[in-house]
Formats: structure tokens, C-alpha cells, sequence
């Protein structure tokens, strides 16, 4: 059989088995509405509260603070347009480095008249608290700044901005799609008061995440309809989904040290291995505020692209700059604003390693890496 070695856990992970499992009875025997008043129904609305507790332990919020999204991508959007388009300052301030959905909501929220600022990062991607204080003498709806960065595997130090918001009481809100799992949340204990997330980045499955809102604040609906999740998220809940989320939330957070320790591990041992053995490349994102996972890397005169698709060829799966982002040959907005020039940040691989990652499969993969980025760069020579 043909070698294949997933190195884009980043992008979406398999759903464990565990979570697998826990979620199979709300696909074929307990399949009621929530919302429904009869014992189907009470029943799927007993199992969404058990998620709902899940969820809300892992990051020590209350369960009716967690209220349950399609993903990630619905809960950002949600925060932003609920909160900006009727604040009197009708303002957001946001990171340089946030993903596409932050990113594309501010775009479209500025087509309507609100104002977004982007805070500058550095070349780490760590974001410039001088730059954050300037921008927060001016009134704001919100200040949005994800915990990890999906590209770079940067962590922000999120205690000192969410202080500064505090202190002018400004509303906080975090993505932590990537970190759950990688970085201890405690958004009671960090002044956090509204955080995103997602299921299918911690081995659940796609299509379910949450949105925490601290209670008391005012964010208004994204979508309208039915009155499920405290009249605040129309739609029938995906009972499947949010069982599989609470339960691969329960595990990822009880296994993160063991898990963390071991991929870690890998992690170093491939960027020293790529470091050592291939000439002109760059690593990039910070090297110790970095998730465990994450190894990024630019490499000089060749093409991001090119490398993606001869390691495909051998079986490895990597992405270039954040998925999202790849298909197209557009530069990452991520290494743009860390400063790398654009011929090193179209030459950018990243690489996400998950819980199955071996050391057998760093080796195949760095070893099938220097044979391509050595194919592309004498094949430019040539022309
Ligand atoms: N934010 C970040 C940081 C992400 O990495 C992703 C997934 N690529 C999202 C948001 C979107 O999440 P979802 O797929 O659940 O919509």
C-alpha cells in the first residue's frame, strides 16, 4: 500500500474513536430535537447539557455561558457583527494575523461603515503592545485577538491584552480554535470575555463549535429563526456534533500533557533536522511561544506550491500558509505583516503534526523534503 502520512492537523484532524463512539446513539436511536418537549426530545436536550458542561470546564466558564455554533468560522463572525454594527463607535480593533473568517467579517463590516485597526505583530508574530495601547485611546466594540496563530503556531501573551481591554472596558474576545487542548484556558482567571471554537481540530467532528459569551454582556444574534440555545442561536442543534465536541474536548484536555510532551518532542527534532539539512531556509513563528504541533517553514526559490505537491506525490500531506488559503497563489497575510519578503513567503510549508505522528514518519518526510526543494531549485537554475 502507498505510504501516507498526514502532517496537517492544523487543517482538520480524523474524529477518535472514543468520540466516535459517544456520538453514534444521536445518529440512530436517540435522534430527537432538543427542542422538542417529548422524552426524544428530553433526551437529546439531557446529552447537549452534558456537552455543554464538557465545553465549559475545559475553559472554566459557566455551561450557559457556551452556546453551540456550526464552528469556528459562525462563532467569529457572530461576535464581531453582534457586538460592532450597533456600538456607538461602531469600531473593532483586530491583530494583523487573524484567520480568514476574522479577517473577511472586518472587510465586510468597513464595506458598511465600521472601522476595523489592525495591531501590528513582530517578526515572531507576537502582537506589539505599544501598538495595542495606541490603538485602544480611541473607543472600540471589541478587541479580537486569537490565542494561537493557525499558520505559524505563534502564541500571544493573551493575560497582558486582555488586561489592557479590562482596564478600558473594552470587550475581549479570543479564537482559540487552535490552542484548545495546547494552552490552558481559564477565561474567568484571564478576563476573557468571549472566545471561539472548534471540534474538529481536537479529533471531533466538523461542523460543531461553540461560542463562549460571558453572561451579562449584550451580543446581538447572527441568525434568526427558532428560539434554540437560550433564544440567542437559531437552529436545530446538532446533537451528534456537540456530544462528539464534549467528549473530544474531555479527552484532548486529559491527555494534552502526555499528547503535548510527545509531539513536541517531534516537532523540535523535525525543525532541527530541516535547519540542518537544507540551506536557505527559514523557520517561522516564535520559537518557544509556538504550539506544540506546529513547525513552519520558508524556503528560498522555490515555490510553496511545488514543494506541497511533490511531498503529495510521496504520500505526505502539508499545507501552504493556512488551508484556506491554499489552491490559490496568494501570499500569506500571516508572514506579510511578520515582515517576510514575498519571494520567502510564497516558498512557506506548514507542517502540523497530530497524536498518530511518529518519528518514522519525520524522517520519511524530512528526507522526501530535501529531495524536492533539491529537484525545484535546480530545475529554476536550469531556466
Ligand atoms: N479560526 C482558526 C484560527 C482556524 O484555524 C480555523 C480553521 N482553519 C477557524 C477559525 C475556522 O474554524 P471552522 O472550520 O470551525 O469554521
Amino acid at each position: 500500500m502507498k505510504k501516507r502520512i498526514y502532517l496537517d492537523t492544523a487543517a482538520t484532524t480524523y474524529v477518535s474513536g472514543d468520540v466516535l463512539q459517544a456520538m453514534m446513539p444521536y445518529f440512530t436511536t436517540d435522534y430527537g430535537n432538543a427542542a422538542s418537549i417529548h422524552s426524544f426530545g428530553r433526551d437529546a436536550e439531557k446529552a447537549l447539557q452534558i456537552s455543554r458542561e464538557q465545553i465549559a470546564k475545559a475553559i472554566n466558564a459557566d455551561p450557559n455561558e457556551i452556546y453551540f455554533t456550526s464552528g469556528a468560522t459562525e462563532a467569529n463572525n457572530w461576535i464581531l457583527r453582534g457586538t460592532v454594527l450597533n456600538h456607538p463607535s461602531k469600531r473593532a480593533i483586530v491583530s494583523a494575523i487573524e484567520h480568514p473568517c476574522i479577517m473577511e467579517t472586518c472587510a465586510d463590516l468597513a464595506a458598511r461603515g465600521c472601522k476595523v485597526d489592525y495591531v501590528k505583530v513582530d517578526s515572531d508574530g507576537i502582537i506589539s503592545v505599544a501598538d495595542m495601547v495606541a490603538k485602544l485611546s480611541k473607543p472600540a466594540a471589541i478587541v479580537s485577538v486569537m490565542t494561537a496563530n493557525n499558520e505559524v503556531g505563534t502564541i500571544q501573551y493573551l493575560n497582558t491584552i486582555a488586561n489592557l481591554c479590562k482596564e478600558r472596558g473594552v470587550l475581549f474576545h479570543t479564537d482559540a480554535t487552535q490552542a484548545i487542548g495546547s494552552i490552558l484556558i481559564d477565561v474567568k482567571e484571564m478576563n476573557i470575555d468571549a472566545l471561539s471554537m472548534s471540534a474538529h481540530k481536537i479529533y471531533g467532528p466538523k461542523g460543531i463549535g461553540a461560542l463562549y459569551i460571558k453572561n451579562g454582556l449584550k451580543v446581538n444574534k447572527l441568525l434568526f429563526g427558532g428560539g434554540q440555545e437560550r433564544n440567542q442561536r437559531a437552529g436545530t442543534v446538532n446533537v451528534a456534533g456537540a456530544v462528539g465536541f464534549g467528549a473530544a474536548v474531555e479527552l484532548t484536555i486529559r491527555d494534552a500533557n502526555i499528547n503535548n510532551t510527545r509531539i513536541k518532542g517531534l516537532r523540535d527534532y523535525m525543525i532541527m533536522q530541516i535547519e540542518q539539512r537544507i540551506e536557505y531556509a527559514k523557520f517561522n513563528g516564535h520559537r518557544n511561544q509556538r504550539l506544540p504541533n506546529n513547525v513552519n517553514f520558508s524556503f528560498s526559490g522555490v515555490e510553496g506550491e511545488s514543494i506541497l505537491m511533490l511531498l503529495d506525490m510521496a504520500g505526505i500531506a502539508v499545507s501552504t500558509g493556512s488551508a484556506c488559503a491554499s489552491g490559490t497563489l496568494n501570499r500569506s497575510h500571516v508572514l506579510a505583516a511578520m515582515g517576510v519578503p514575498d519571494e520567502l513567503n510564497q516558498g512557506s510549508i506548514r507542517f502540523s503534526l497530530g497524536r498518530n505522528t511518529t518519528k518514522a514518519d519525520i524522517d520519511y518526510t524530512v528526507n522526501e523534503l530535501v529531495k524536492a526543494i533539491k529537484k525545484l531549485r535546480s530545475m529554476s537554475a536550469i531556466k
